[in-house]
């Protein structure tokens, strides 16, 4: 069984990290938790479902964002073009 040094509260073996203060967990029970011992408060327990990251595109404005997009269109378009035209060379 696994513990939070600094919360007190058991953790699930598969947690890396405390839920609550980011803690690395322990194997033996903190001396001060050992009293009132209590499970991680399941109300407080990430929800079910994918965990949402920032990603480096949310510091983005709207505007900054529709050029990146037309861009790597461009370069889609681009690389697309390209094969085409050295494809149609090989052949002829
Ligand atoms: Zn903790």
């Amino acid at each position: 069984m696994n513990y939070c040094p600094r919360c007190g509260v058991r953790l699930a073996d598969a947690e890396p990290r405390c839920p609550l203060c980011g803690a690395a967990p322990t194997e033996e029970a903190p001396p001060a938790a050992s009293a009132g011992l209590t499970d991680f408060p399941a109300e407080l327990a990430r929800p079910a479902g994918p965990v949402v990251r920032a990603t480096p595109l949310d510091g983005l404005k709207r505007s900054e964002r529709s050029r990146l997009a037309l861009e790597l269109l461009g370069l889609v378009f681009g690389i697309a073009l390209v094969t085409t035209l050295l494809d149609r060379k090989s052949v002829v």
